[in-house]
């Protein structure tokens, strides 16, 4: 189990991130850069480092983050707007830091999900 990223810290609160939602499974927090007028990365409180590591027993807790999203874009009225989930996976996703996380994001219109290159 890898207890070293940021997002351990986050959760631990031994360091400082501005908490939206907690409970005994999944935590979530506004991301430091948003992306979008909402951008709240919402994560599982046991350390997954990525999609690729997701055992079977995991999968309800990682529903969880599903329910935890669509309740905080109600608090934040973007839930009849529309918003995204993205969940990066490794280098050609873009993941940066390796601790299974959704970001939601929301509050203005996103353009395609894949930026032609
Ligand atoms: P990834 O690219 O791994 O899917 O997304 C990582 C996200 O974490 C990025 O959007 C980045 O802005 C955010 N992030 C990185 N470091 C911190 C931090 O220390 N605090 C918070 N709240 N967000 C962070």
């Amino acid at each position: 189990m890898n207890n070293d990223t940021i997002f351990d810290k986050i959760i631990q609160h031994k360091i400082t991130a501005d908490i939206l939602y907690q409970d005994k499974f999944i935590t979530a927090f506004h991301d430091i850069h948003p992306k979008a007028p909402v951008h709240v990365l919402i994560v599982p409180n046991i350390s997954i480092p990525t999609v690729n590591d997701v055992k079977i027993h995991q999968e309800f807790i990682l529903g969880k983050l599903f329910t935890v999203a669509a309740k905080i874009a109600k608090k934040n009225g973007i839930h009849e707007s529309g918003y995204r989930l993205i969940v990066n996976c490794n280098h050609h996703a873009g993941q940066e830091i390796f601790y299974f996380h959704m970001h939601l994001l929301g509050g203005r219109f996103l353009g395609p999900l894949i930026v032609p290159v």
